[in-house]
C-alpha cells in the first residue's frame, strides 16, 4: 500500500488500511461488537518508527488517535470514528532472560502467546485468563489472574516500559521509563490505564520459574447460591496465597454455580484446601488435578464469549463478604436476568498474605490494594433490539449492589459510572493528572474516560468524545 503523505508532512508507515480496503472491516472491529466505529485509517505498526510516524501524522493533520493492541476494551476505547487507530499487534516479539528472571515482551502480544513463549523457558508472569486479551492494555490497567495472590498484579511485575509519547507541538519521541528514569511514568503505567500517556511499545517484566500447578473446578446447582457464595467469600481470601480462585453464578435459567482455582502445589493439598467449599451445599461435579502450567492457562481460557458478541460489563471491589442482603440481591437479579448469558463473576485478590494487598495503595497507580475480591456483572446478547434491556439490567444491578461494594477496576471500564476518576483511581487520581500534564500536556491521548490535563469538573471529563464515538443508550439518573 502506498504510504499516505501530506505535502510537507510526516508519512504514515507500516501496514496502512483505509476505508475501501478489503481488510478494512476486519481491521476496524473491536472484540465487543456493541461498538462499530469507522476510523479514517488504521495503521498496523511493525517498528517503533511506524508508531512515531503515526503519532506525528495524527498531530500534524489534527486527526484524533487511538492506541490498540488486543482490542478487548469493554467500552470500545481502542476504536474511533473518523480518526486514526495505531495498532501495535504486529509488534509481538518476546525475549526471555531466564538467568536474570526477566522478559522483554513487545506490546502487541496477546496473553496466550506470552504464556507460550515464557513456558518454553519454564517461566511465567502473573496475568489474565483470556487468551486474546492484549498484554498491553491488561498491564497498564493492573492485570489480575490466577497467580495474583502469590505473585501480584501483572503491573507489579513491570520493571520498565518503552513508550512513544507526544513531544513539542507536533512531534513524538520514544522514552524508557523505569525506577531511575521517568519513574513517575512507570508509576502511572502500573494501573493508570491504557491509552492515557502514550503508546507502549515494550515491557520488561520480572518472571517466575514455573512447572506444574493444581487446578480445581466445583459445580453446584443454582439453588445452593445462598449456601455457597458466603462460604466462598470467606474462604477464598483466607486460604494460602498460593491459591487464587473464582466463582461464577450463572443466570437462573442456566442454573449453575461454578468455582475454579489454581494452586502452586499438589493435587492432594488442593483437595484438602477446598474442603470448606465442598461442605457448602451439594456439589454436583468436582474436578481436581495437577497439570503442566501451560495446560492450566488453557483450562482457564474463556472460549464461549464468541457466542454472544455484544456485551456490557461493570466491575466492583469487595472489601468484606457480602451481607445476606447482598447475596439476596444477586439471587434476585440473576432470577430476572435479561437472558441466559448474564452472570456474576468474582475472583479472590487480597486477604491472607496476598501479594496484591502487600503493596501500598499509592505505591503504584492501582489503588484497590485492600480489596478482598473483585466482581464482574455482565450481560451478553446478539441482536441490537436486546441492547437497551441488557444495559439497563447491568446498570440497575450495579446500583443495587453499591451499598456493599466499592470502586471499579479501570480494565473493567463502565461509561455509566459518573464519578469514574474516583472509582478507578481513588487517592491516585491527583498524581495521575500531574503525570498526564508532564507527558501529554496537549492531551493527544484522549478518549471518553482518559485522564484529563486540566481541571475540568468530573461531569465534563468525557464530553468531547461521548458525542461522537461513544454511542450507547444513556439513561437518566
Ligand atoms: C474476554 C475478556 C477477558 C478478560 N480477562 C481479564 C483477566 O483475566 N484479567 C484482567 O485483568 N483483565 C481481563 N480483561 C480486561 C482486560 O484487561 C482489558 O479489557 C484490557 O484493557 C484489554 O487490553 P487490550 O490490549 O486487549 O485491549 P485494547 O482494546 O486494545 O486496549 C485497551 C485500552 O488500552 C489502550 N492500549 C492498548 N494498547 C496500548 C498500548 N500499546 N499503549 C498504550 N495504551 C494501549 C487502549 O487505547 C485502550 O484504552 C478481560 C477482558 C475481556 C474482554
Amino acid at each position: 500500500m502506498t504510504p499516505h503523505r501530506k505535502k510537507t508532512g510526516t508519512r504514515l508507515t507500516g501496514r496502512i488500511v483505509f476505508p475501501g480496503n478489503p481488510s478494512y472491516h476486519a481491521a476496524r472491529m473491536e472484540f465487543n461488537r456493541r461498538f462499530s466505529k469507522f476510523p479514517k485509517v488504521i495503521v498496523f505498526c511493525r517498528r517503533t518508527q511506524d508508531v512515531i510516524n503515526a503519532v506525528k501524522w495524527a498531530r500534524e493533520q489534527g486527526v484524533r488517535l487511538r492506541v490498540r493492541s488486543g482490542r478487548h476494551s469493554y467500552e470500545g476505547f481502542s476504536a474511533v470514528n473518523g480518526g486514526i487507530i495505531i495498532d501495535v499487534s504486529a509488534m509481538n516479539k518476546v525475549k526471555v532472560d531466564r538467568k536474570n528472571r526477566v522478559a522483554i515482551v513487545q506490546a502487541g502480544n496477546p496473553l496466550a502467546r506470552v504464556y507460550k513463549k515464557l513456558w518454553n523457558k519454564r517461566v511465567t508472569l502473573p496475568a489474565g485468563t483470556a487468551p486474546d486479551v492484549g498484554v498491553a492494555g491488561l498491564t497498564l490497567g493492573g492485570g489480575i489472574g490466577l497467580l495474583s495472590r502469590k505473585y501480584g498484579l501483572t503491573c507489579d511485575n513491570l520493571k520498565q516500559v518503552k513508550m512513544v509519547v507526544a513531544s513539542g507541538r507536533y512531534g513524538a519521541k520514544t522514552i524508557v521509563a523505569n525506577r531511575r528514569k521517568h519513574s513517575d511514568l512507570l508509576w502511572a503505567s502500573r494501573g493508570g490505564g491504557g491509552g492515557n500517556f502514550g503508546v507502549a511499545i515494550a515491557y520488561t517484566f520480572r518472571v517466575r520459574p514455573i512447572s506444574t500447578v493444581s487446578i480445581y473446578r466445583v459445580t453446584w446447582k443454582w439453588g445452593d447460591l445462598e449456601k455457597v457464595l458466603p462460604v466462598w467469600q470467606r474462604w477464598a481470601p483466607s486460604v494460602t496465597n498460593r491459591l487464587t480462585s473464582t466463582i461464577e453464578v450463572a443466570a437462573k435459567k442456566v442454573g449453575t454455580i461454578e468455582s475454579t482455582g489454581q494452586l502452586l502445589g499438589g493435587a492432594e493439598e488442593l483437595r484438602r484446601l477446598i474442603r470448606p467449599l465442598l461442605r457448602a451445599g451439594t456439589p454436583v461435579k468436582v474436578l481436581v488435578k495437577t497439570v503442566p502450567f501451560i495446560k492450566a492457562t488453557q483450562f482457564f481460557a474463556e472460549t464461549d464469549l464468541n457466542l454472544e458478541p455484544k456485551f456490557k460489563i461493570s466491575g466492583a471491589y469487595g472489601f468484606q463478604p457480602l451481607p445476606r442482603e447482598g447475596v439476596r440481591m444477586i439471587r434476585d437479579f440473576l432470577s430476572k436476568a435479561p437472558n441466559r448469558h448474564s452472570t456474576v463473576w468474582s475472583q479472590s485478590l487480597g486477604g491472607a498474605g496476598s501479594a496484591v494487598s502487600r503493596v501500598s495503595p499509592t505505591a503504584t497507580a492501582y489503588p484497590h490494594r485492600k480489596a478482598e475480591t473483585i466482581y464482574e456483572l455482565s450481560a451478553r446478547w446478539r441482536n441490537n433490539g436486546e441492547q437497551r434491556r441488557n444495559i439497563q439490567w447491568v446498570k440497575r444491578f450495579r446500583r443495587a449492589l453499591s451499598p456493599f461494594v466499592k470502586g471499579d477496576y479501570v480494565n473493567f471500564p463502565d461509561l455509566l459510572i459518573k464519578n469514574w476518576p474516583k472509582a478507578y483511581y481513588g487517592v491516585n487520581f491527583g498524581r495521575l493528572k500531574q503525570v498526564k500534564r508532564k507527558y501529554d500536556p496537549h492531551n493527544v491521548f484522549r478518549f471518553a474516560q482518559s485522564i484529563p490535563v486540566g481541571k475540568q469538573s468530573r461531569h465534563s471529563y468525557s464530553q468531547p468524545d461521548r458525542r461522537k464515538d461513544c454511542r450507547q443508550p444513556r439513561f437518566g439518573g
